[in-house]
């Protein structure tokens, strides 16, 4: 009999079937674990007594699925791997991770123990890896637009692989750092992504060449070529399409005299598409560059977004007397953290947080709620006193909450707290309980 069912299924290599059963596995401790967390974090406030902001939000962090995470990219990109310089002499490389969609300090040590390396975009993130050990070749300065004076702090402190995609930053470099390693970042079609970054960033495949012949002239390193397809990508062929067009980049440089040795697949990688990316961008990378050719990425959202999750307290409700008098009762629920907060991925990210019920009187609910309970209707608000402070204008949750019930939100780990405000004085500190549900990452932790 034809074996229908595997034929339409995705082929997973043994690797990756083993890896995914192992996963799941982790997942359900993980789950306990972080609810565990949440409720005697819950337990302990008493909010009649404690003191002013006792009741703040607070986040539950696993690191055990940031390091899930780093296992599942290693199973389905093994090409664009950490590399402890075996293979080359000039400029050794890992998987750099974006530090600017979580700065947690937490998040960031286990990733050096993990090995990969780190993309800075300011003197401060830079700062921030080099005091946690990191050595400097594991840091690329992947901003093509850099402030003239933290060009010269990334070259006193021996950060040499950065970006570029224009001339005025080829002179700039020139004058301060002449040594630097260059990578060219290019622009790609990123109208299916999240984000657009190649509106503001990447050269046009018009102007490379001439840069290239600007750069050879000023007799700068070139090493590489970069792109980002945009951040919260949602389509894989546009990798397949830069890959592509970086070919066509290392060509040029050839004709310019440059050998360039590394290729950068920048970030955009989701939570719920990294399989589908690595099914054509490993393929189009095997099938452009010879294994000699180093292949780098940059992801950033992929590593953190899934590992954080927020709890939020009730702090006022309204009664919608319209919808009451139709006689369906509708609230306004106000939390104490809002998009001027950790919820500033409303904003800049483009991001639908769902609320869910995690307290409701003595009850708690986190990931168990009845599914056969009443909804009632709810529009949900942060603290602060700007109406754009809205979560969610219309959303469905069972039972009827009251003043003093916690919600909560899976999937917070990206661009949310580290673009905060402290708007109206909400949001001073962020609180976040760490969990490790994988003991690799535990044993990494302690090392
Ligand atoms: C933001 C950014 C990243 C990370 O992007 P994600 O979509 O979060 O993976 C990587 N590289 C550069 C240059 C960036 O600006």
């Amino acid at each position: 009999m034809a074996p229908v069912a595997l034929a339409t299924s995705p082929k997973l290599s043994p690797q990756q079937r083993r890896f995914s059963q192992s996963k799941a596995a982790h997942e359900v401790l993980a789950q306990s674990m972080i609810a565990h967390a949440l409720q005697s974090h819950i337990e302990n406030i008493d909010p009649d007594q404690c003191e002013a902001g006792g009741e703040d939000a607070f986040f539950v962090a696993d690191l055990g699925e940031i390091y899930r995470q780093h296992m599942r990219w290693k199973v389905n990109l093994p090409r664009i791997e950490p590399f402890y310089g075996i293979h080359s002499r000039d400029v050794p490389l890992t998987l750099p991770v974006a530090v600017k969609c979580n700065q947690d300090p937490a998040v960031l040590r286990l990733l050096a123990k993990l090995g990969t390396g780190f993309d800075c975009a300011s003197k401060t993130e830079i700062k921030q890896i080099l005091d946690l050990g990191v050595e400097p070749h594991r840091i690329i300065y992947a901003n093509p637009c850099k402030t003239a004076s933290y060009v010269r702090y990334a070259a006193d402190n021996n950060i040499r692989m950065m970006t570029f995609d224009n001339p005025e930053e080829l002179y700039k470099v020139k004058k301060f750092f002449p040594d630097a390693s260059l990578v060219l970042r290019i622009s790609t079609d990123d109208s299916k992504a999240l984000c657009r970054l190649s509106l503001k960033y990447g050269a046009p495949l018009d102007s490379t060449a001439d840069l290239l012949r600007l750069a050879n002239e000023l007799e700068l390193n070139v090493i590489g070529v970069s792109f980002h397809v945009g951040s919260g990508s949602t389509d894989p062929s546009a990798f397949v399409t830069a890959v592509k067009d970086a070919r066509k980049v290392f060509d040029e440089a050839a004709e310019v005299g440059y050998d360039l040795r590394m290729l950068d697949v920048g970030g955009g990688y989701g939570t719920d598409n990294l399989e589908q990316i690595a099914a054509m961008l490993g393929p189009a990378v095997d099938r452009y560059f010879p294994p000699s050719i180093r292949v780098i990425a940059e992801p950033g959202r992929y590593y953190v977004e899934t590992a954080f999750t927020i709890a939020t307290h009730v702090i006022a409700r309204r009664t919608v007397q319209e919808d009451m008098m139709a006689g369906q009762p509708s609230y306004m629920l106000y939390l104490n953290d809002g998009v001027y907060g950790n919820f500033s991925n409303i904003i800049f990210d483009h991001q639908h947080p769902v609320p869910r019920v995690l307290k409701h009187g003595p009850n708690y609910y986190y990931n168990s709620l009845a599914k056969d309970s009443q909804l009632t209707r709810y529009s949900v608000w942060g603290p602060t006193c700007d109406g754009i402070d809205c979560i969610s204008s219309s959303c469905f949750l069972p039972e009827v909450l009251e003043v003093g019930d916690w919600l909560y939100f899976n999937n917070m780990g990206a661009y949310s707290k580290c673009s905060a405000t402290k708007f109206n004085g909400f949001n001073d500190d962020h609180r976040v309980m760490y969990v490790v549900s994988e003991a690799g990452a535990q044993a990494l932790l302690e090392s």
